[in-house]
């Protein structure tokens, strides 16, 4: 018989995070407030625990795992590899084809993996209450989930759109028991301002953030809970890589490409830092972060320090952007909207340690697709990018022979999302470009640091 799943023991769960700043040839850019000059740590004291600032800004190479936060973790970790012996058949491919199974998680995607982290760290510093912003809602049910396994209350602030459109999600997180509120909303400051210029705004993910960080910046019993982009969201995620070669060892291979979608680009550093070691050390691996025409931020951004939310409330970050106000097209299903990416993912995709490439939204639906048909599982939309992209190697391989070793994330399931695939189905769905224009004029709002430095 031959060997589908690579499965390790609980006792194999790694001890310990990988910070990839260790091992970047170059220190990280540092965030900067609004006059020009670095933050200093306790400026972010006002919405995080001290413990994530200290990651955020650490250089050392491993961070140890709290062992409450491992032991919560088996409640779905190790996550499966798997070997897609199927999709390798139905491809016709001399490729070898594995994927890392991140939707056991109770949320179903790779997101809990910080939340229950994130979360644990602020009980410890006698936090009550935690906001945070959610878009299609994997996030806001990742953070309910581990509110709660520590008591903590939460409150979710989801972008409109899909408040409305994505009904599910919301009971997920009532289940769990948190609080969600549909953002533009008029609970706050940042909210109220929207609405008077909008009052039919969508919303969006920057627009949440805005909010969500105006409401724990205001209470001394309140902490914010971002879900990707920053350095110790990507540095909780890494356990998800470190996983991986463990489970590549126990099959003595290694692999020639890794794939995974790019949104914030948590889960993209999370499965390909730990591989990048490597790379530090002579080996040849490719790191691709797949992200969608629609939303190209790391293709087509500007590389440049912008705001991390709409408003402007955010520090600025030195990341690939399409400008903090982008409100991405409505008819994009596939979810990986964030105007802006990781300052990590986008310093070492600036320095060519990292590939990036964008996928339009039809082929992506077309190989989650095949995927579900060859290999059971119903992806997320936004695995979807990282399968195509997968795919198409796999097809490259066909065309010249190599029987190279392709891995990709599956972040999640896509159970969820199925409006998305009905639409796919029906025919609704489009590829869309977003115009060069657009990303021309978003370089007209970006914030002007030195300017502003004085
Ligand atoms: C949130 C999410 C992503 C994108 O976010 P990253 O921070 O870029 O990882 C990808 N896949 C799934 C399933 C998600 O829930």
């Amino acid at each position: 018989m031959q060997q589908t799943k690579i499965i390790l023991e609980e006792s194999e769960i790694p001890t310990h995070w990988y910070n990839v700043i260790a091992d970047m040839p170059n220190p990280p850019a540092p965030p900067l407030g609004p006059d020009g000059n670095p933050v200093t740590p306790d400026a972010l004291a006002a919405i995080f625990p001290e413990a994530l600032i200290e990651q955020e800004v650490s250089s050392e190479r491993w961070i140890e795992i709290p062992e409450e936060v491992r032991q919560g973790y088996t409640m779905w970790r190790p996550s499966p590899m798997f070997r897609a012996h199927r999709l390798e058949q139905a491809l016709g491919t001399p490729a070898r084809i594995y994927y890392k199974y991140e939707g056991v998680s109770p949320a179903g995607s790779h997101k809990p993996n910080t939340a229950l982290a994130q979360a644990w760290y602020n009980k410890q510093a006698g936090i009550k209450r935690l906001t945070t912003e959610t878009g299609a809602g994997q996030w806001g049910s990742s953070l309910a989930l581990v509110g709660q396994m520590f008591g903590l209350e939460i409150r979710v602030y989801m972008v409109k759109v899909s408040y409305e459109q994505k009904p599910f999600r919301r009971s997920m997180m009532q289940t769990w028991g948190a609080e969600v509120v549909a953002s533009p909303s008029n609970l706050t400051e940042s909210g109220r301002k929207i609405l008077a210029q909008h009052p039919d705004s969508p919303g969006s993910l920057g627009i949440a953030i805005s909010e969500a960080v105006e409401e724990a910046a205001s209470r001394e019993d309140t902490n914010y809970a971002l879900g990707s982009v920053l350095n110790h969201v990507l540095l909780h995620q890494t356990i998800i890589g470190l996983e991986a070669k463990k489970q590549f060892e126990k099959l003595g291979e290694y692999p020639d490409a890794i794939f995974a979608p790019c949104g914030g680009g948590s889960n993209f550093g999370g499965v390909a830092f730990p591989f990048l070691a490597d790379k530090a050390a002579g080996k040849e691996v490719r790191l691709v972060a797949v992200e969608p025409t629609s939303c190209p931020t790391l293709t087509k951004g500007h590389y440049a320090y912008d705001f991390g939310d709409a408003v402007g409330l955010t520090p600025l970050l030195k990341m690939y952007t399409l400008g903090h106000d982008f409100v991405p097209p409505g008819i994009h299903a596939g979810g990986l909207r964030y105007h802006g990416d990781s300052a990590l993912v986008s310093q070492l995709y600036n320095e060519g340690l990292i590939d990036a490439v964008a996928v339009p939204q039809l082929a992506t639906f077309e190989a989650g697709v095949q995927f579900a048909r060859a290999e059971g599982i119903i992806p997320a939309p936004e695995s979807n990018h990282a399968i195509r992209a997968c795919i198409d190697e796999a097809l490259r391989c066909k065309e010249t022979g190599e029987p190279k070793v392709l891995f990709f994330n599956l972040s999640g399931h896509g159970h969820f999302d199925m409006a998305a695939y009905d639409k796919y189905f029906s025919g609704e769905l489009e590829d869309f470009e977003y115009p060069e224009e657009a990303i021309e004029e978003a370089l007209h709002h970006l914030p002007r640091v030195g300017a502003a430095g004085g």
